[in-house]
């Protein structure tokens, strides 16, 4: 029998390597869409959040949904039989301009399957983002995977053609990254590219060159019963070594046909807990040691960690008049930028009453517990909890 196979057209491509490409995350989901569940729009644009503050439309798409590896999570698994396809560079590369010259997007995102292997993979998604800053002129926003396992000079091109490069650890150890991508190597072939690359900003930085000004890395979450110390022991680490700009964490669902098709999704608000303590980490001044794990190394789901720290650690009320931004900032309900209004306002007014804070952009729910007005403590019938 003669198989006549039929390659796809570019329209089928984007459909196919756009789709397979949503979870890859972009942008910190907001409350609302982590409770319920939501994980991403659908089509193949996506906001995501820009270091400076603000959002950006991008183009989100695999070079190949093609991949060696078989990862136990992932749609692209080589374990799930369905259609691959892959986009040549140049093809690629004229989709999105031509999206960008009907203004629909405003920056690409873009990743891959692995195959052959990770060195030919990379040089292929390099070649698109060539094509576009080289024969283009394109110098929008580009957001580049990094292939864990690709050579130096590839991932030091990556970082200089790109304004944001990420590589997604996906756990937060070997032993759990064993469980749920066996072919798949922590230390050298991810963490230590993670590293290359953290180097090679800092050092384009130092000698002001152009180059990607960000690295962010994303995590499965509850799929082989990892814990939240876990986790949040190497986002700190990444922080603290890689200056990682941000952590994305993307809440295990269930793929039908994967080895995984009968594990239960996980909570959804497991990630907003984990994203609320990075936040801690990152913007508060909180350090590892003062997140509150319970015994299980898991954060409590019915409040929030600063909520739960305040409980068992926050006993003497802070005077919002007089106290210092870090200890502002250690108040549920006050975040870094309700903690630089009330330090504006209360240059030129006294903060007398919980209305005046809630204007502030104050929780004052969350907040009324631990805080002093003026000497007072807030009115109880004020309290909204
Ligand atoms: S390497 Fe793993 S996570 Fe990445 S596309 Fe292949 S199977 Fe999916």
């Amino acid at each position: 029998m003669t198989v006549i196979q039929i390659e796809p057209d570019i329209q089928q491509k984007l459909a196919i390597l756009s789709d397979e490409a949503a979870d890859e995350m972009t942008a910190v989901p907001n409350e609302a869409r982590i409770r319920q569940g939501i994980r991403h729009p659908t089509g193949f644009i996506y906001n995501a959040t820009q270091e400076g503050g603000g959002t950006t439309r991008l183009f989100k798409v695999l070079q190949t949904n093609a991949c060696r590896y078989a990862c136990k999570y992932c749609f692209t698994s080589c374990a799930i039989r369905h259609q691959r396809t892959t986009f040549k560079p140049n093809e690629l590369a004229t989709t999105f301009v031509s999206l960008t010259q009907a203004k629909r997007v405003d920056g690409l995102f873009l990743s891959s399957g692995i195959v052959p292997d990770a060195d030919t993979t990379m040089e292929k998604m390099l070649a698109t983002v060539e094509q576009l800053r080289l024969r283009d002129g394109y110098t929008g926003y580009i957001h580049l995977k990094l292939i864990p396992g690709a050579s130096y000079d590839l991932i030091a091109r990556a970082v200089e053609l790109a304004d944001r490069v990420s590589l997604n650890l996906e756990a937060p150890n070997q032993a759990r990254l064993s469980d749920l991508a066996p072919d798949k190597e922590f230390t050298e072939s991810m963490w230590g590219r993670m590293v290359w690359a953290s180097q090679l900003m800092r050092q384009a930085r130092r000698e002001g060159r152009q180059a990607a000004r960000s690295l962010t890395t994303q995590f499965v979450v509850g799929a082989v019963g990892e814990s939240d110390r876990e986790l949040l022991e190497t986002v700190q680490r990444a922080h603290r070594e890689l200056g990682l700009w941000r952590a994305y964490f993307s809440v295990f669902h269930p793929i039908e046909r994967s080895p995984l098709a009968d594990q239960p999704a996980e909570d959804p608000t497991r990630a907003l807990r984990l994203y609320q303590s990075d936040f801690m980490l990152r913007d508060y001044g909180f350090s590892y040691a003062e997140l509150p794990f319970d015994e299980q190394g898991l954060l409590p789901r019915d409040k929030t960690p600063k909520q739960a720290w305040a409980e068992q650690h926050l006993f003497e009320p802070i005077e919002i008049n007089r106290a210092p931004r870090h200890a502002l900032l250690r108040v549920p309900g006050i975040g870094p930028r309700s903690a630089d209004k009330i330090i504006a306002a209360r240059r030129t007014v006294r903060l007398h009453d919980l209305v005046q804070l809630q204007a502030l952009g104050v929780t004052i729910g969350w907040a009324a517990p631990y805080v002093l007005l003026d000497g007072r403590r807030a009115p109880v019938q004020l309290r909204l909890w």
